[in-house]
């Protein structure tokens, strides 16, 4: 695949199959072209003479030097139409043709020779089943929508046809300007990643939006999108969140992870900024064109109204953000200019009858604050008020102060021309508070995602060579599960395991408790048994004494609470002192579009009620798990909650990093869940293992 830069910014486009038949697909994006594009538009189709004023060749041979081939002809011809596009050295193909993959076996196969032929000829092809592609820099709109963009510094992507045109029927009215719009169809060859790379490159490209209702290659797009984020935002409407395919998982994190929880992680590593509604989507988009990124987090509120003043501010308590607090210059500022009943405090309530000037100068006030990352601007009409010299007066405060801003106009047809205004200043509006606040919170989000390191992968010195025994002498048993008779392939990994045995006799299990100390752990170790305490398989504290008794009852226990499990014997273990720690869970489990994903949670015999886990897509580096440690619910545990000593998160980061690698080594390992993974002051130990093997892949 070649760059994409001319599919964008042709010179000569054709259509294959442009029609004189009004209403025809192939009419409808000749007559795009010609009204629009600033380039030369060529006519192919052997059945007509002429269309739109064009006079047709009978095949794209004929017509040299085309930059674009955008096909609407049949399906059954669509594929030799390819082909020879392929031949005669155009780069660049757009498929409008339906009937492929998404209709039956007979449309998938004619998909399978359309990929073949454009890997033969190395063409950027768009499609099938695609509205096309538009790009505002050459006037280019090869599509069958009813409607041109005007030009802007967003491009986009949608994996809906009819999402596209709806989007630029409604962006129309809201002053929102596109650079490329593309349609992607099936995503036969070009997929989302492609055009999050070819973007991120595009210097005309500000931010990147797209609707996608899967990512046809997941670690393609993420090693794309990781690197952009970088530079430009990408902000994505992913379709599909609520899965309700809870497999059956043979682990905790198997359980817990649905294909969603692989979008979130995978976005979130990569800096992919993920909204839940089209709103969203073009509330981000227009504040990340159109504002500066913010130095801080805090908020200051300007309004003409207490009450709007109050949702603002609880709308700020809803969000990542804060409230500025002032600095003591700042108040005694606002003191001195603002009248008696004023509110010189956040939210700044410079009262109803405050006309412009009041505004401006209290605006200009906390804008100099030092503390003030971001601000709200709300109005509410008044007799007092001119709702465009507010809009005048709210630019000029912004350009004085580079300080990023959200204006609320909380009014109907008056606010139209101040909306434009500030629109055109790249100033949002809203009528909603919420929703500016929102727009801010996504404005922050993205500077995070600029400020923060590279994910710079860490590798462990490991020994996978004892490892890859341990897996060897399971699958030369024939075991597909395995406990923690395994937990040598953890040690290979260098994670810490309390010292233990299994054994599979009383004398030889009194032995090992000898040297453990005084009081042991016993569980009973079966392939078959998935969560050994709900049968009363552990047993905690077991003094010296009572370790032949115990044998006999873990024993007894599987065969009456599981007759038909295999028991493997019992192990016999150091006892930790829980009360120390908290008790966290790390697992794998396996996603088809990313691959190995690595969870990290509160762990215990609960996991599964609390839900309290975060995921990534491995490999994991330091960056990454660290972040994880703090995105739980349950965070404050491990920093010490309660007079609590606080944990090792350096070793327990370091856990996640070493399962990542070794789920990452092993493709054979489907499923596992260290639960739990000790954390105490000193470090962090897996203290049980539960795996699941599959066929190397
Ligand atoms: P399962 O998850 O199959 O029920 P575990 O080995 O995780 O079995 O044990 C269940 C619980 O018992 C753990 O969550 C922990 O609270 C406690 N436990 C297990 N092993 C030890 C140990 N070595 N020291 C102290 N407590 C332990
Ligand atoms: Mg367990």
């Amino acid at each position: 695949m070649g760059s994409l830069a001319t599919l964008f910014a042709p010179e000569r486009v054709a259509v294959v199959g442009a029609s004189d038949e009004e209403g025809s697909v192939g009419h409808a994006v000749t007559r795009n072209l010609l009204e629009h594009f600033a380039g030369s538009v060529v006519a192919v189709n052997p059945n007509q003479e002429a269309v739109l004023g064009l006079s047709c060749y009978d095949s794209l041979s004929e017509a040299d030097a085309v930059d674009v081939a955008v096909v609407a002809v049949p399906p059954a011809v669509a594929v030799d139409v390819v082909r020879e596009a392929g031949e005669v050295g155009v780069e660049n193909v757009v498929v409008i043709t339906a009937g492929f993959s998404e209709a039956g076996s007979e449309g998938a196969a004619r998909e399978r020779d359309l990929v073949a032929i454009a890997e033969e000829y190395d063409l950027n092809l768009v499609g099938p089943n695609s509205l096309g592609v538009m790009s505002t820099g050459v006037g280019l709109n090869a599509t069958f929508a009813p409607t041109h963009p005007t030009s802007g510094s967003v491009s986009f992507m949608s994996q809906s046809g009819a999402f596209v045109t709806a989007v630029l029927d409604w962006a129309a009215d809201r002053s929102l300007g596109f650079k490329d719009v593309v349609s992607l169809g099936n995503k036969a060859v070009l997929d989302e990643g492609d055009f999050v790379r070819e973007w991120g490159d595009d210097p005309d490209t500000d931010v990147i939006l797209g609707y996608l209702e899967d990512v046809a290659d997941g670690r393609a797009f993420l090693e794309a999108a990781g690197e952009v984020t970088r530079e430009t935002p990408v902000v994505l409407v992913k379709s599909g969140r609520t899965d309700a395919g809870a497999s059956a998982a043979a682990s905790h994190t198997g359980a817990i992870a649905g294909s969603d929880r692989a979008y979130e992680a995978g976005f979130r590593q990569a800096g992919v900024l993920r909204v839940e509604t089209v709103q969203e989507l073009f509330d981000a988009a227009a504040i990340l064109a159109g504002q500066p990124l913010p130095d801080a987090e805090a908020v200051a509120i300007v309004t003409n109204a207490g009450g709007p003043g109050v949702l603002t501010t609880d709308a700020v308590g809803d969000t990542d953000l804060e409230l500025a607090s002032f600095a003591d210059a700042t108040l005694d500022r606002l003191d001195a200019e603002l009248p008696e009943g004023a509110n010189v405090y956040n939210p700044v309530d410079i009262i109803g009858d405050a006309p412009v000037e009041r505004f401006e100068t209290a605006t200009d006030i906390v804008l100099g604050d030092p503390n003030v990352g971001m601000a709200v601007v709300l109005a509410c009409p008044t007799a007092t008020l001119s709702f465009s010299d507010l809009a005048d007066a709210v630019v000029r405060q912004q350009e004085t102060h580079g300080t990023p801003l959200a204006a609320v106009l909380m009014g109907g047809r008056s606010t139209q021309s101040a909306a434009d205004r500030l629109a055109a200043a790249g100033v949002p509006t809203y009528f909603d508070p919420s929703r500016a606040v929102r727009s801010l919170e996504t404005l922050a989000e993205y500077a995070r995602v600029r400020e923060r390191p590279p994910a710079e992968p860490t590798a462990f010195e490991v020994d996978r060579e004892r490892a890859r025994a341990v897996l060897d002498r399971a699958r030369d048993r024939g075991a597909d599960r395995l406990g923690v008779e395994a937990m040598d392939l953890l040690e290979a990994y260098g994670i810490p395991t309390p010292d233990g045995e299994v054994v599979d006799d009383p004398a030889a299990a009194e032995r090992v408790a000898e040297r453990l100390g005084d009081e042991v752990v016993m569980k009973v170790v079966s392939p078959d048994i998935l969560h050994k305490s709900d049968i009363g398989g552990v047993e905690v504290g077991v003094p010296s004494g009572e370790v032949r008794q115990t044998f006999e009852t873990l024993v007894a226990r599987a065969r009456r609470y599981q007759p038909d499990a295999r028991v493997l014997g019992v192990q016999v273990q150091e006892l930790l002192d829980t009360d120390a720690g908290t008790e966290t869970i790390v697992g794998v489990t396996r996603d088809p579009q990313f691959g190995p994903l690595v969870m990290f949670g509160l762990g215990g015999i609960f996991v599964e009620v609390l839900e309290d886990t975060t995921f990534r897509v491995a490999p994991v580096g330091e960056r990454d798990a660290r972040a994880m440690l703090e995105e739980i619910d349950a965070a404050p545990l491990l920093h010490g909650a309660r007079g609590r000593e606080p944990v090792d998160t350096d070793a327990l980061a370091e856990v996640i990093g070493r399962i990542s690698q070794l789920a990452t080594d092993f493709p054979a390992i489907a499923e596992l869940d260290i639960n739990p993974v000790l954390a105490t002051a000193e470090g962090a130990t897996a203290v049980d293992l539960r795996l699941t093997l599959e066929e190397e892949p």
